[in-house]
């Protein structure tokens, strides 16, 4: 059937963790012939230059253009939900009106995890619908067994269980739920997204093999389709760079060309989490100390002034960055983590440096910070064995050891071996595997809705 009649309208949130897999999930779409459209926030949006076959909206939520942090994204998401009610709905009943003049229909809208919102606006206007979650699979079923603890009096935890795994997710503990020192905001956000019921079923960016039993387990408490069709940077043939809020950094892929195989450890928090000024410090020595090479992102905004603090740092460890260190602002992380010269990752644990990692077969450091971080890095660390787990205390010589663990030890080297088998079985998942059929599967569902 034709699809080029059919109009796709994806709504992500302006974070960079969830722009960049939705215009992934864009750009096969149009490979099927899709017509796209994307209606994103007037603030940290994409730019159209990037992506000249899709069509581009501007919402404008009233909310300023505002720095996102770990501090305020619970927040701003909450802020985003009540807000963008009204515009999404005036959006949806404008576009339909102008898919039928141009002999259109709008096929389905498929919205981010974040915007729970946008259930009960599809739901109302009678377009179909998909949610697009970007985080893993697991981290979704936490939810869903945290509430359900809930509704039968086995909450709240209490902070000597933190360590005590979760009985119906082992081996993810107490301490690594979203849930486990969550606010009430993030506790109603939590709730409102396992009443989403989207008519046409979930896409998850993962992969059926990494999470089996956790897509089993909520594909029969949902009852709606789950579709694993990741990872979506995969098979879109696209790294984030298209879809970047900060420019990269393309210098450090030179310095990289000049390094060992897998001598590098790239040390990076993705686009929110960050260090304080003094842990900067004992990370710049404790990296120096180890005595391998790194290539470090310093994000804008992490520190009032990087050159100033770097230039405040001793001789010693200035030198030893100099020779062996490469700090950046923005690195283009797909084609660091594909490089040769990389031979493991310091990683907060997001879910898209999680997959990215993963398809490059780069054994991770993990220390998650904040959200979903926790589940992935335990994903790692006790399901795939791909992960190192560390003491996570912010003193140079833990660092150091914890660097050497995975770049030099047996232990370290055992990790890579795994991550290489996994990169490879997640190759053959999208090379005409799971992710592939899912991603037919998911064609197939919104087509044969709009005969
Ligand atoms: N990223 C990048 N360059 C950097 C750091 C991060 O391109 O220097 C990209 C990375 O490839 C990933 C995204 O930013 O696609 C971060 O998403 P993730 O889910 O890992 O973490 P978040 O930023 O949402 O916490």
């Amino acid at each position: 059937m034709e699809t080029n009649r059919h109009r796709l309208i994806l709504i992500p949130p302006p974070f960079q963790g969830h722009l960049t897999p939705m215009l992934q999930l864009a750009t096969i779409l149009h490979s099927k012939g899709f017509s796209i459209t994307v209606a994103h926030a007037h603030f940290n949006s994409p730019d159209p230059s990037n992506h000249p076959n899709f069509s581009f909206l501007p919402l404008f939520y009233g909310l300023s253009h505002t720095h996102i942090s770990s501090k305020n994204v619970v927040d701003i998401t909450a802020t985003l939900n009540t807000k963008c009610v009204s515009p999404i709905k005036e959006l949806l009943i404008d576009q339909s009106e102008k898919a039928s003049i141009n002999h259109e229909k709008i096929a389905c809208v498929i919205y981010d995890g974040l915007l729970y919102s946008v259930d009960g606006v599809a739901r109302e206007l009678e377009i179909p619908s998909m949610v697009l979650r970007t985080t893993s699979a697991t981290n979704f079923l936490s939810y869903h067994v945290f509430v359900q603890r809930q509704s039968s009096g086995c909450l709240p935890l209490q902070d000597s269980m933190s360590l005590d795994l979760v009985p119906e997710l082992e081996p993810l503990r107490f301490k690594d739920l979203l849930m486990f020192d969550s606010s009430a905001v993030m506790q109603q956000q939590i709730a409102k997204t396992l009443t989403v019921r989207p008519s046409l079923g979930v896409i998850c960016n993962t992969v059926d093999f990494l999470e089996k039993e956790s897509l089993n387990r909520l594909h029969q408490v949902y009852k709606v389709n789950f579709f694993p069709i990741g990872p979506l940077h995969m098979i879109a043939e696209e790294d984030s760079s298209r879809s970047s809020f900060v420019e990269e950094e393309y210098s450090c892929i030179g310095w990289l060309n000049n390094q060992p195989t897998k001598s590098v450890l790239y040390v990076s928090l993705g686009s929110i989490a960050s260090w304080e000024e003094k842990e900067l410090t004992e990370v710049a020595w404790g990296l120096a100390n180890s005595k391998q090479k790194f290539l470090w992102v310093i994000r804008p905004g992490t520190i009032y002034d990087v050159s100033e603090w770097f230039e405040s740092l001793p001789k010693d460890v200035r030198m030893a960055i100099g020779e062996r260190g490469c700090i950046v602002k923005w690195a283009p992380q797909g084609e660091v983590l594909a490089h040769q010269a990389v031979g493991g990752f310091w990683s907060h644990c997001g879910w898209n440096s999680t997959l990215e990692s993963l398809c490059e077969g780069v054994p991770i450091m993990c220390q998650p910070h904040f959200g979903d971080q926790r589940v992935n890095a335990r994903l790692l660390s006790h399901v795939w064995k791909v992960g190192l787990e560390w003491s996570d205390i912010m003193e140079r010589d833990e660092i150091e050891r914890a660097v050497r663990r995975l770049m030099v030890n047996q232990e370290g080297k055992e990790m890579g071996q795994r991550a290489f088998k996994l990169k490879n079985q997640i190759k053959l998942a999208v090379q005409g595997g799971s992710s592939y059929d899912a991603f037919n599967g998911l064609v197939k569902s919104i087509l044969s809705v709009n005969l």
